[in-house]
């Protein structure tokens, strides 16, 4: 039966690890130690290796892991990752025929250029584009490219089990209350989470039916949210109305300006963190 087990790494980064009793296949391994002590302690076989983007924090235990034995290791074409044996982009197929898994790969640029994700059995893992509760920091795409990547995840199913790469979940749901202080999902979401992080759990997976009730990336259209860019806005812009009402994607790159700034209680630490990796 398969088991997806988080395998911490760093500060609060997540390697994502697919088994079942014998095997494994590791979903952005920034760090091969904990890795390596996992796989030992289980007893189990590495047999692939999942990239979602170039950022040291998800593939820098590569190398060291393929010592130990050559796997096939999966990631974006056209970003530069070391010792990919397959370069995968949107309508490829990434089957793991030792776990019986199979994943449709998903082009979800913004927070880098070439960022994919893997989707399949009902599981999403989408790197640092999709947080609990938030979304990656844009980087080298654009607010428009970063809007349109969390439109495509926002149209999977809602049982859909999501696995970011990392726990900023409270600090998200801090922001998310400051953007839509009205919404009671996110009172009931904050009270959950925050139980599972005192007993040291971590909050993931999430699923995309919890997103879309709660995380205001993914609820550009609701009003509260609008009105919380627009007010942001407002600070800045001559003509806030008229910016605002060019398209949602304004007010996704606005509300990530948010985030970015830390203008509101909770965005910056995100930030701070993910910058510091
Ligand atoms: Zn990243």
């Amino acid at each position: 039966m398969l088991e997806i087990v988080p395998v911490k790494a760093f500060k609060d980064n997540y390697i994502w690890t697919l088994r079942d009793g014998k095997r494994a296949a590791v979903v952005d391994p920034g760090d091969a130690r904990p890795v390596i002590d996992y796989l030992a302690r289980e007893k189990l076989e590495l047999v692939a290796i999942l990239a979602t983007h170039h950022h040291a924090d998800h593939v820098g235990g590569i190398p060291a892991l393929l010592e130990r034995g050559r796997v096939p290791v999966y990631g974006p074409r056209g970003e530069p990752i070391e010792s990919l044996t397959r370069a995968v982009g949107e309508g490829d197929t990434v089957t793991i025929p030792e776990l019986g898994l199979s994943f449709a790969v998903l082009d979800i640029p913004g927070h880098t250029r070439a960022h994919i994700a893997y989707y399949g059995a009902d599981c999403l893992f989408c790197g640092d584009t999709l947080f609990a509760c938030g979304c990656g920091r844009v980087f080298e795409g654009t607010p428009e490219q970063m809007y349109a990547s969390l439109e495509k995840l926002r149209a999977l199913p809602d049982s859909t089990k999501v696995y970011c790469g990392h726990e900023y979940t409270l600090a998200n749901i801090g922001f998310a209350r400051s953007v839509e202080p009205g919404n009671e999902a996110l009172g009931a979401r904050e009270a959950r989470d925050r139980r599972l992080r005192e007993a040291g759990k971590p909050t993931l997976p999430t699923t995309l039916g919890d997103e879309k009730a709660t995380n205001p990336f993914l609820r550009c259209l609701e009003p509260a949210v609008v009105e919380s860019a627009n007010k942001y806005l407002g600070a800045r812009a001559a003509d806030p109305v008229r910016e605002l009402a060019v398209g949602r994607e304004l007010a996704v790159g606005d509300a990530r300006e948010l985030v970015q700034h830390g203008g509101l209680e909770g965005g910056g630490a995100q930030v701070d963190r993910e910058v510091g990796l």
